[in-house]
């Protein structure tokens, strides 16, 4: 009996799995190299030509174009690392490659997926209490909070600027955002502008937007701006049955010319009374209304993109006014100050010290857009990094420190775990060593040498991580480096990775409509 289309495709049992694990560990494989300060980059060109050059493993995953449904149960572990703390994306991918392989093996010893499952979930566990003993006791200052940022982007294309230079900014724009009610992460912004040095990047009191004055003759700046933000159109009403003429002789014309020279003065005069000095629409200004606008030095920008136009509401208070005629005084926002740039080709708008609420902007300068694109993601993680570990409070050292922690916690706890399980307990212990391993080789060195130093160093002092010092290589404490990773990267790496390694090794049956 059939219960199925004749067209959909099969696979079962061991074929199943070894298949999924197979999809899963070839995705985490194409990560590994670009793991830590050491790491390589990856160039990934789409079927139009479109090239990103990135060492990000979230960025990698995404481009790649994965179809295999295991993969991309990877490529979602590394998505969710990204989303819950920022960072850690390719430590996420491997750890889960790694499990996976892991797994692989114990089938081959006739261990059965249960058992793999329950050994990795109680592995888990025993990691998470690794963690927490991994803590640092010393309270989160700035820092610490520096180093944070700066572990987060060695190794990352920042251009001409150093990963401390950087660090320092990121630190900087979420103490501005650090209230009472926690870390208002969304009020920072990244602005990228290609063109300058990189070294040219500072930070910015307030939102940046992509947007021109409307006409040459209105003001670059305006101090103590009172501003509206109009959905509104200030132009001749056009497709509105009203507004046609049949004309047929000089007088209706001149009526006709009339009437819609008076409507364009009515917009600019409703504008004008308003008191507002500064105004955002959405929509387009006719060239008539901006000139009028521009005599009462009023600076108008046109066109506004909408997310553009809620981030200045946010900023400065404005509310957004659909109709002209509903423009109140209380719609109006305002700003310490208003002004205007040009950069090359780009015209920008600084809006500075909105009343509304605190926003800052790290403003990046470029040399080029791949340049410019790689930093805006360096520093979009940092901002992560550091907002995660100033509101949990918690770092934990980075080098593989923790990773050399964790394998050993579980290793020690597994010889006490009875019957099979316990191999599957040993197995994860095993995967965690990949990331020592993984930063081993990506520096050149021989991989378990550099683990059986790194373990040695463990034992005798307590925390040991392959610390990247410029040119050097070190086995040493991480944070008299001042390489330290949040916590909370640590612990949602090993979750995630565990959750989606544990579901794609209990998968026996592959059903796929074609
Ligand atoms: P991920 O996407 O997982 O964040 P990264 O390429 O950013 O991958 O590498 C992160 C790893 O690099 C972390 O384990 C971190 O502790 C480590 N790391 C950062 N700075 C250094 C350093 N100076 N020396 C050694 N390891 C470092
Ligand atoms: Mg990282």
């Amino acid at each position: 009996m059939f219960i199925m289309s004749e067209d959909s495709q099969r696979t079962q049992g061991r074929d199943a799995q070894s298949s999924n694990i197979m999809a899963g560990k070839a995705v985490a494989e194409s990560v590994r190299t670009t793991l830590g300060p050491r790491g390589m980059d990856k160039m990934l060109v789409d079927s139009g030509g479109d090239v990103v050059i990135t060492n990000d493993g979230a960025t990698i995953l995404n481009e790649m174009d994965i179809e295999h449904p295991a993969a991309q149960m990877i490529v979602e572990v590394s998505d969710t690392q990204e989303e819950e703390v920022g960072d850690g994306t390719t430590t996420a991918a491997v750890l889960a490659g790694n499990l996976l392989g892991e797994a692989e093996d114990l089938i081959e010893q006739d261990v059965h997926a249960t058992t793999i499952v329950e050994g990795y979930h109680e592995a888990a566990e025993i990691a998470l209490e690794a963690i927490d003993e991994q803590v640092n006791e010393a309270d989160v200052d700035d820092e610490i909070l520096r180093q944070v940022a700066e572990s987060c982007m060695t190794g990352k294309g920042t251009g001409g600027l150093t990963a401390a230079s950087l660090a320092e900014t990121v630190v900087e724009a979420i103490r501005h955002v650090d209230t009472d009610e926690g870390v208002a992460r969304d009020n920072v912004t990244v602005h990228t502008q290609i063109g300058a040095s990189s070294n040219a990047t500072e930070l910015v009191p307030g939102i940046v937007v992509d947007e021109e004055p409307a006409h040459d003759g209105m003001p670059s700046a305006v101090e103590d701006a009172s501003i509206a933000i109009l959905d509104v159109e200030l132009d001749v009403r056009t497709g509105d049955v009203d507004a046609e003429y049949a004309i047929d002789s000089i007088d209706q014309l001149n009526a006709a010319i009339d009437a819609e020279e008076g409507e364009l003065e009515g917009y600019a005069e409703a504008v004008a009374d308003s008191g507002a000095d500064v105004v955002f629409t959405t929509e387009d200004v006719h060239d008539r209304v901006a000139n009028a606008l521009a005599n009462e030095d009023v600076l108008v920008f046109e066109g506004l993109g909408d997310s553009d136009a809620r981030q200045v509401a946010s900023a400065t208070g404005a509310r957004r006014v659909g109709d002209l005629d509903d423009l109140e005084d209380e719609d109006l926002g305002s700003a310490d100050r208003i002004r205007t740039e040009n950069f090359g080709d780009d015209d920008l708008a600084f809006v500075e010290g909105g009343a509304a609420a605190e926003t800052v902007t790290v403003f990046v300068r470029g040399g080029t857009e791949h340049v410019v694109d790689e930093l805006e993601r360096a520093i979009g993680d940092a901002l992560d990094v550091v907002a995660t570990a100033l509101e949990s409070g918690e770092v934990v050292p980075g080098a593989g420190a923790t990773e050399i922690a964790i394998a050993d916690k579980v290793r020690e706890e597994a010889a006490g775990i009875e019957g099979r399980k316990q191999l599957a307990v040993t197995a994860f212990a095993d995967a965690v060593d990949i990331v020592p391993r993984t930063l081993a080789a990506n520096t050149g060195r021989d991989p378990i040498d550099a683990l059986v130093d790194l373990r040695a160093a463990h034992d005798s002092e307590g925390r040991a991580g392959l610390i990247t010092d410029g040119d050097e290589v070190t086995i040493d404490d991480p944070f008299e480096y001042g390489v330290v990773d949040p916590a909370d990267v640590k612990r949602e790496a090993v979750e995630s990775a565990t959750e989606a390694a544990t579901m794609i090794a209990r998968i026996d049956d592959v059903i796929a409509a074609e």
